[in-house]
């Protein structure tokens, strides 16, 4: 590990420690009446830190106005997935507690780490002028921790699905509310292909998505791809 991973890695663990809404979520997330929105506020503060870290660090980085392949891969894939383990260890607590008080008797399914979404931050770092995309590169690193948590949700959902019963997803806005959110906005019976619709999320969108699992196998609301929802 060179010597700017760990300077990297070390002032973001400082921000984390020091974050007092880091620690109250935290509290939240690991109680009983733990929740979803409760993680992805989480997620939405650590993500919030990692790019502030970066935002300190990086423009002494640059060569030439760009970030070196090597230097953006090795800070990167070890922060990334650092974020994804931090994010994905509290959304399976958060899943457990929320199985357990269903009556549901499956292990929370950990959500999948997207590589992909990985390379395509490494991508859009490297292959542009860094001050030139520095606010809506680090409003993706925000995103892509949020992702982790959606993630969960549609990996457990579909989980559920899956073992017999009718996952239901509701979004709800919060801040200011654009067309794009508002067309997501909603409650709906969980299909597969929710990931992109109901799961997108843009930069900086703090609308919260919230799964309760229960045994309930009849389909009560219908599906958003015949356009119709239960309520707003
Ligand atoms: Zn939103």
């Amino acid at each position: 590990m060179t010597e700017v991973l760990e300077s990297i890695q070390q002032s973001w663990n400082d921000k984390l420690n020091n974050n007092k809404k880091i620690a109250k979520i935290l509290k939240a997330v690991q109680g009983e009446n733990a929740v979803y929105p409760d993680v992805e506020e989480l997620s939405y503060e650590i993500g919030q830190e990692l790019a502030n870290t970066y935002k300190e660090y990086f423009p002494q980085l640059l060569k030439d106005g760009y970030m070196p392949e090597d230097i953006a891969r090795e800070i990167l894939e070890s922060t990334l997935k650092s974020d994804y383990d931090i994010v994905s260890d509290a959304a399976v607590d958060v899943q457990t507690v929320l199985n357990t008080k269903a009556g549901i008797g499956l292990n929370a399914v950990r959500p999948e780490y997207d590589i992909d979404r990985v390379e395509g931050l490494i991508k859009y770092l490297i292959e542009n002028e860094y001050l030139n995309i520095e606010l809506s590169f680090l409003e993706s690193v925000v995103n892509y921790s949020q992702h982790t948590v959606d993630q969960s949700i549609s990996d457990n959902a579909e989980f559920h699905k899956n073992a017999g019963f009718q996952p239901i997803i509701v979004r709800k806005l919060v801040g200011g509310a654009c067309e794009f959110c508002k067309q997501r906005a909603g409650t709906w019976d969980y299909s597969d292909d929710m990931s992109n619709f109901v799961f997108e999320r843009h930069l900086n969108c703090k609308c919260t998505i919230q799964y309760i699992p229960s045994k309930q196998k009849i389909v009560l609301i219908r599906n958003y791809k015949k356009g119709k929802k239960k309520k707003q």
